[in-house]
């Protein structure tokens, strides 16, 4: 039976992947007395294994407001982590081939400008080839977000748990949650492996296995699991500093300084969330090849490496749960980042530090209520 994390937590939180890190080190920093607890091992999953995309770009309107503050955050990540995560900001553009899709994006860009946003403009066809020289030449221009751009997954996630952990806060690993059962005023937590915890919080960062916990609290949500998959090239000559995607294909391409080339999107494997395995889809993964080669004729000779998955929680509406539990006082989610939740990792911290400190935040979360999804649950 593992030792007590810590004899006393304020707060328990399910899950160390880079949310509940977030979570942890936000608490810690205002002197709450954490404690995670993680099946397998801290940034295992989804937050060790992703791309490292750091964008506002293409965002959810609903989540913009989040994704900007996240990206000050980002910004000045050493502060907040001691860490600069491998963060460097060269931006994300999404390439438009047709006028059609460039249209798409002027829209875009009206619509955000309305709402008092200007992170993204319309680049046309010579600021496009200025930023990506290597670009295809049928396409006719992007939306660009300048100060976008991406980390290192796996070093992101372990600098906010070294950081929470220097503050007090305990990790519990190979401690896979089987029960979560009120106790009085206070929240217990059993273990697999025997442990039991309690504190008057407890906070669901459970990633692709949070809808195992919502439904435990009685709030059931269609939390679907899915496998994202990557494949990343060998060595290529440099030749490309932003992050790039398109408006009309999947696709999510970049460069690392070390000259490999990493290649997603978003097409999907297989998820086998019980066995922590993943399957490729290797159809998938040669339409994400034919799009690389469309749209950039330099990496028609590049020879793919390795190719992985993720294991990830997508919600129906591709927008997370952020917020207290619909059922249970003294429970906070925060999942279902639907493939793009790195981005948002180090505020999704502080709205939840906000939350259980002050019970509130200056943030707006409303769309993220888990109980947008109470009729669904109910009618399945
Ligand atoms: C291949 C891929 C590429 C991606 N690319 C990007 C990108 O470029 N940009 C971007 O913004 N996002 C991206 N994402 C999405 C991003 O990685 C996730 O949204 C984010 O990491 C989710 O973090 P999390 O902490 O919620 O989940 P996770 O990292 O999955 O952490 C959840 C943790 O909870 C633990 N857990 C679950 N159940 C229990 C239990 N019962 N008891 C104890 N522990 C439990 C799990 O073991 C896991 O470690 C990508 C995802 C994938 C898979």
């Amino acid at each position: 039976m593992p030792e007590p994390a810590t004899s006393q937590p304020d707060v328990i939180v399910i899950g160390g992947g880079l949310h509940g890190c977030s979570a942890a080190l936000h608490l810690s920093l205002r002197g709450a007395k954490v404690l995670v607890v993680e099946k397998d091992y801290i940034g295992r999953h989804a937050s060790g294994v992703n791309a490292g995309g750091v964008r506002q770009l293409g965002r959810h309107v609903a989540e913009v407001p989040l994704s900007v503050a996240s990206m000050a955050l980002w910004h000045r990540i050493a502060e907040l982590v001691d860490d600069d995560c491998g963060f460097e900001s060269h931006g994300q553009i999404k390439v438009a081939e047709t006028e059609a899709e460039l249209d798409q994006g002027r829209a875009r860009v009206a619509q955000l400008n309305a709402l008092g946003f200007t992170h993204e403009e319309v680049a046309d066809r010579a600021e496009l080839r200025r930023l990506v020289p290597a670009i295809a030449d049928h396409c006719v221009g992007a939306v660009v977000s300048r100060r976008d751009g991406a980390a290192i997954p796996y070093r992101t996630t372990f600098a906010f748990k070294r950081k929470a952990e220097s503050l007090g806060a305990r990790f519990a690993e190979g401690a896979a949650v089987t029960r979560v059962a009120r106790s009085g005023t206070r929240w217990r937590v059993e273990t697999a492996d025997g442990g039991r915890f309690e504190a008057p919080v407890l906070v669901n960062c459970a990633g692709a296995w949070a809808g195992r916990i919502a439904a435990q609290l009685g709030e059931p949500v269609p939390l679907e699991v899915i496998a994202p998959m990557l494949m990343i090239t060998a060595r290529m000559p440099p030749f490309l500093k932003p992050v790039v995607g398109a408006t009309g294909r999947t696709l999510s391409f970049k460069q690392f300084p070390n000259g490999t080339v990493l290649i997603g999107g978003g097409l999907l494997g297989r998820a086998v969330p019980d066995e922590n395995r993943t399957e490729l889809d290797y159809a998938k993964m040669s339409v994400n090849a034919r799009t690389v080669w469309d749209l950039f004729p330099n990496m028609r000779g590049a020879t793919i490496v390795r190719a992985w998955a993720g294991i990830e929680g997508r919600m129906p509406d591709d927008i997370p749960v952020i917020g207290p539990s619909g059922t249970e006082a003294g429970v906070f989610h925060a999942f279902g980042f639907s493939a793009h939740g790195f981005q948002l990792g180090p505020i999704v911290g502080r709205i939840l530090a906000d939350l259980i400190t002050d019970q509130t935040t200056d943030l707006p979360i409303d769309a993220f209520r888990i109980q947008r999804f109470r009729q669904t649950a109910v009618a399945a």
